[in-house]
């Protein structure tokens, strides 16, 4: 059971509010090195461990030089997050690729500023071919999916035969055969089985399963197999009933199967990677919003200057974000509202039915655990404007890491429409 605490208080906000005006992101500097360190130290016992952080999730430099200090990597989806790992000089080695359905641009950018590709499907290798001039990189990792149900225990996590993500066991055994005929010499084995798991369990699960399939490729394709990807999925526990995960328990239980398993089977120099991007960022984030209005009808709503194009989750997936109302963490929740942002979508609810204090306009309400998957998710409906991004400092100042866009920005792609001259942005 986790205490859902803030890591701002009602009078730091007030003081953000005299330059950055609501709604904005919020980040928390100490909270992710702090954590950083604690995965750091997870796997230490692995010495080719490397996270390559999920750029997805928080796609911030500002953001990924942190992370960088302990060591990370970036894993990149599309070519402009490749891009700004370039731009970054992160190197051959620090940057994963781990897309699909990937342009054939996006393949001939990522060789060519030396990511790791992470090859999705079997069929890539024919389409990669062409593009590489079939001059294939030295090492190429394939990403694998079992079918069928992930269960832990009795419980199933996550439904990779419905995923369309990855190879099956015999493709991947084929595609390491093809590529070592191509000239690939080392070779990584990459697998996501579920999303936002809350147990200590699924690393280790999925693991077993990625060390055993490494044995057999090793036997039946004689590949030299430097690293296995475990991916993302650890997750956060978004509610209050539930336990985080602890990280140091993981690792041990990585480690477990790992001398059973690898180390048995003479392969205890394969290095560990891992792709997370939620545990690395989602708690140590918020989105603060101000309430600005508030609605008697069948219901009682309160509508806040945040909408879903700040935080999309709820709206898409139901999902639950904790939300504390600022300087009134002691008070009885015994208010039911609907919190709401202002599109014309009935989906933008931040919070349906929930126990809150009486909430009083101009309140700040802190929307919790949107650290990853948060603002990079965000969209520009009803033409509302992407917020700020900012970082409250160990020092306790607060650092703009991203600006909020202006209609300026907004209307930036039309600019052949002279039209626009009389708006007069600048
Ligand atoms: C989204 C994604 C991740 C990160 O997932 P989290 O759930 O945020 O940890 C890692 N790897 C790949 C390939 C992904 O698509």
């Amino acid at each position: 059971m986790s205490e859902k605490k803030t890591f701002v208080t009602l009078e730091q906000l007030k003081e953000i509010d005299k330059t950055y005006p609501t709604p904005y992101h919020l980040y928390d500097e100490k909270g992710i090195r702090d954590n950083a360190k604690r995965l750091k130290e997870a796997f230490a016992w692995n010495k080719g461990y490397r996270e390559y952080f999920a750029v997805k999730a928080t796609p911030n430099p500002y953001i990924l030089n942190i992370l960088k200090e302990y060591g990370c990597g970036v894993d990149c989806a599309s070519e402009t997050e490749l891009m700004m790992a370039y731009a970054l000089d992160y190197k051959p080695g620090e940057i994963m690729f781990s897309s699909n359905d990937t342009p054939a641009e996006e393949y001939a950018y990522a060789n060519e500023i030396g990511a790791t590709i992470n090859l999705d499907d079997i069929t890539h290798i024919e389409f990669l071919d062409k593009i590489l001039d079939g001059k294939f990189p030295e090492t190429m990792s394939c990403r694998y999916n079992p079918g069928g149900y992930f269960q832990l225990g009795t419980s199933i996590m996550d439904n990779p035969g419905d995923a369309k993500y990855g190879m099956t066991h015999d493709q991947i055994i084929e595609a390491f055969k093809i590529l070592k005929s191509k000239g690939v010499k080392h070779f990584g084995i990459h697998s996501f089985l579920a999303s936002n798991t809350v147990s200590n369990e699924y690393y280790p699960t999925l693991a077993k399963s990625l060390f055993e399939l490494a044995v057999e490729l090793r036997d039946k394709t004689g590949a030299d197999i430097k690293f296995i990807n475990l991916s993302g999925g650890v997750g956060v526990a978004y509610k209050p009933d539930q336990t985080p995960n602890d990280i140091a328990v993981i690792g041990a239980g990585v480690h477990k199967v790992y001398d059973e398993i690898l180390t048995a089977a003479g392969m205890g120099d394969v290095a560990i990677y891992t792709e997370l991007g939620r545990f690395m960022l989602a708690p140590y984030g918020c989105v603060v919003t101000k309430a600005i209005h508030e609605k008697h009808i069948y219901k009682e709503y309160i509508g806040v200057d945040a909408c879903a194009v700040n935080l999309m989750r709820p709206a898409i997936y139901g999902a639950y974000h904790h939300i504390t109302v600022a300087g009134k963490e002691n008070e009885p929740c015994d208010h039911k509202y609907d919190v709401t942002g202002s599109l014309c979508e009935n989906s933008d609810k931040f919070a349906i039915d929930r126990m809150l204090p009486k909430i009083d306009m101009g309140d700040y309400l802190i929307i919790h655990d949107t650290g990853a998957h948060g603002y990079s998710m965000g969209y520009q409906y009803n033409g509302k404007l992407r917020s700020a991004e900012l970082l409250l400092k160990e020092d306790g100042s607060v650092q703009m890491i991203r600006r909020a866009e202006t209609p300026k920005d907004y209307f930036a792609t039309f600019d052949f429409c002279d039209k626009l001259d009389k708006l007069n942005l600048n």
